[in-house]
């Protein structure tokens, strides 16, 4: 007989939990709502993303794959507000109850929960087409927060990692033949990106703005650009390039691909050094990729000539 809802929700979704953050956590699944308080000089950061099958992931995406990346793309957002995340609700909805399809789903939102001390506290489970919807929620001091919007004229432009591998990973699925080692390494980061949680918080003071990549980069850039009403010349040359034999290609995928989740942010002359001195104490690459100047919008530099503009992000509503 198959399981129920309640049986699934005990069996697969309510060990998704940490002892480290209980004391904010009053209530988690089992009552009508989650009862959860905020520490004194904390704001609460918010946000919520939509995974749909085959447009967010690809039909043979492992159920692991598919929860680490739901939590991802939200731990993406937090990150990019340079928030500490801290607990969410899972709404989910199931074509059918397939006991092994749900052991490996809660296997990959447990690994992030331990990874980042986050609790699940309630959700939804219904019936219908495979869609897992996230809303996450985290902490910043009352007085810090990292926007887009706070970008000035003579900031340095920065990005963390390489944009385009998660493309480049979704291309080489779409071919669909065997994978080498090589191409194995994009799918991974197309299935299981990273959220630059550590970054996103050490940028907090530092970074004048900051967002995630996850539309494509010229596309994510110009929102910073838009939003503090200034404009960003980006030097091509600059711009890490996933590891492809055609340059032109992975020049495509590091301007326009999506998924990556990596942070590009924008720092002041002033906070240079501090910022080098992070840069000395990660692990993650960090490349300074242009600048921030008055004349608004996105301009894309090859040796100084301004190069067409013929990469966007991707936009989910341009086949209508
Ligand atoms: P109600 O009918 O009152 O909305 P539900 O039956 O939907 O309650 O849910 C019962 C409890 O299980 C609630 O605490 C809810 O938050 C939790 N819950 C339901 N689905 C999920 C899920 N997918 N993940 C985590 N918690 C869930
Ligand atoms: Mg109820």
């Amino acid at each position: 007989m198959p399981l129920l809802e309640f049986d699934i929700i005990k069996k697969y979704f309510s060990d998704i939990t940490t002892k480290e953050n209980s004391a904010n956590i009053h209530l988690g699944i089992g009552d009508d709502a989650a009862i959860v308080s905020i520490p004194e000089n904390k704001r609460l950061v918010v946000c919520t993303d939509t995974l749909n099958e085959a447009v967010h992931f690809p039909l043979k995406t492992s159920a692991y794959d598919i929860a680490y990346k739901a939590l991802t793309v939200n731990l993406s957002d937090l990150a990019a507000m340079g928030a500490m995340p801290k607990w969410f609700t899972l709404n989910l909805s199931l074509p059918d109850v397939t006991e092994s399809w749900l052991a490996d789903f809660s296997k990959g939102l447990k690994s992030l929960s331990d990874k980042y001390q986050l609790d699940l506290i309630g959700g939804d489970t219904t019936c219908g087409p495979l869609s897992i919807s996230i809303t996450l929620a985290g902490y910043v001091d009352e007085e810090q927060d990292l926007l887009r919007s706070g970008a000035k004229v003579g900031d340095k432009v920065y990005l963390s990692g390489c944009t385009g591998e998660a493309a480049y990973g979704l291309a080489c699925l779409s071919a669909g033949e065997a994978l080498d080692e090589h191409q194995q390494y994009f799918v991974s980061r197309l299935n299981q990106p990273a959220a630059r949680v550590d970054l996103g918080l050490s940028l907090l003071g530092i970074a004048n703005a900051c967002i995630d990549i996850s539309d494509g980069l010229v596309a994510d850039i110009a929102h910073i650009a838009e939003a503090s009403q200034c404009g960003v010349k980006l030097d091509l040359n600059a711009i890490p390039l996933p590891a492809i034999a055609d340059k032109e290609q992975a020049r495509h995928y590091a301007l326009s691909g999506g998924d990556d989740y990596e942070l590009a942010f924008t720092v002041a002359a002033s906070s240079q050094t501090v910022l080098e001195k992070l840069i000395s104490q990660t692990d993650l690459k960090i490349t300074c990729i242009g600048d921030v100047v008055a004349t608004q919008g996105v301009q894309l530099l090859d040796k100084g000539k301004p190069v067409e503009l013929s990469y966007t992000g991707y936009e989910h509503f341009s086949n209508q």
